[in-house]
Parts: C-alpha cells; sequence; structure tokens
C-alpha cells in the first residue's frame, strides 16, 4: 500500500526525484537532504508503513540486511572512519516523517553530527520495575 499523502513514498517509487545510491523492488537508498555527515543516507521501503512497530518482520529484517550490506559499500567507497545506523520511531524519538526509514550515517573523526545521549544513572528502582515488567509481557 502507498500513502499518496506521503512524499517518501512518492520518492521511494520514483515519482519524485530523488539521489538514488540503491534501489531493487522493494527499496530505493537515497541521500538525506539535510545530512548530519557526508554520504548520510536513508533506506526506503516502496510500501507505506509509518514505523518500525508496523513494517512486516519479514521486510524489516531484508531493511536491516540492506543497511549492513550499504554500509559495507559506503564505507569503502566514502572511506569513513565509523558508522551510525539510527531508526526514530515516534515523535518523543525524534521522527518527522511517519513512513518506515533507516539512516545510514556515515562519521569521520571530529565531525560534528553530534549523535549522543546524556548518560543517566541505573538505579536499583529502575533497575527492578523494569525487569518485573518485562517479564510480565
Ligand atoms: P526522521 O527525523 O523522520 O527520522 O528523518 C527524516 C529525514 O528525512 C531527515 O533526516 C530529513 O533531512 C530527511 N528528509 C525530509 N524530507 C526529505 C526529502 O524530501 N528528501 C530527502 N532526500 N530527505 C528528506
Ligand atoms: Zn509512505
Amino acid at each position: 500500500m502507498k500513502d499518496v499523502n506521503c512524499i517518501f513514498c512518492k520518492i521511494a517509487n520514483g515519482d519524485i526525484p530523488s539521489a538514488t545510491l540503491y534501489e531493487d523492488d522493494d527499496f530505493r537508498v537515497i541521500l538525506d537532504l539535510g545530512p548530519a555527515t557526508k554520504g548520510h543516507a536513508l533506506i526506503l521501503p516502496k510500501e507505506h508503513f509509518a514505523n518500525l512497530f508496523e513494517i512486516p518482520e519479514e521486510l524489516e529484517t531484508r531493511a536491516f540486511a540492506l543497511a549492513k550490506k550499504m554500509a559495507g559499500k559506503m564505507k569503502d567507497a566514502l572511506g569513513c572512519d565509523g558508522f551510525n545506523i539510527v531508526q526514530n520511531n515516534g515523535i518523543a524519538a525524534g521522527q518527522t516523517v511517519f513512513h518506515f526509514h533507516i539512516h545510514l550515517i556515515p562519521r569521520y573523526d571530529h565531525d560534528e553530527a553530534g549523535i549522543s545521549w546524556k548518560p543517566g544513572t541505573l538505579t536499583e528502582e529502575a533497575k527492578e520495575e523494569i525487569l518485573s515488567k518485562m517479564r510480565a509481557n
């Protein structure tokens, strides 16, 4: 299924042109228009799924396998020093386009991408709460 109001559906299916690094029957890999670093790319499935919770497992597995393959190719081609694979789900997690996608972010020594978080402390109370909630499911 495609969503007529979704920009990534249009890009993935070639209705809007994009800088395409790779394409097959199910996916298109494009350069991000607002790159965190040189080579920042996005894996888009051609079918519309809002996020990780909606995409079927079989397609999701292939999307992450493609992420590994692309990361290897990009590392060789671009000579990056490291690599982040990022996948946001929900506004709280920073998702802005609600069509499942995987960010491929080449990293270079001393780049300024700033992909980080402020480390907290795992308290005994939080640990016990999380373990018990997870075991209950
Ligand atoms: P999110 O925040 O949803 O995980 O990531 C959305 C990404 O899509 C952002 O990095 C943003 O720069 C990129 N983006 C948004 N609109 C377009 C577009 O029209 N074309 C391309 N190539 N990238 C886009
Ligand atoms: Zn879509």
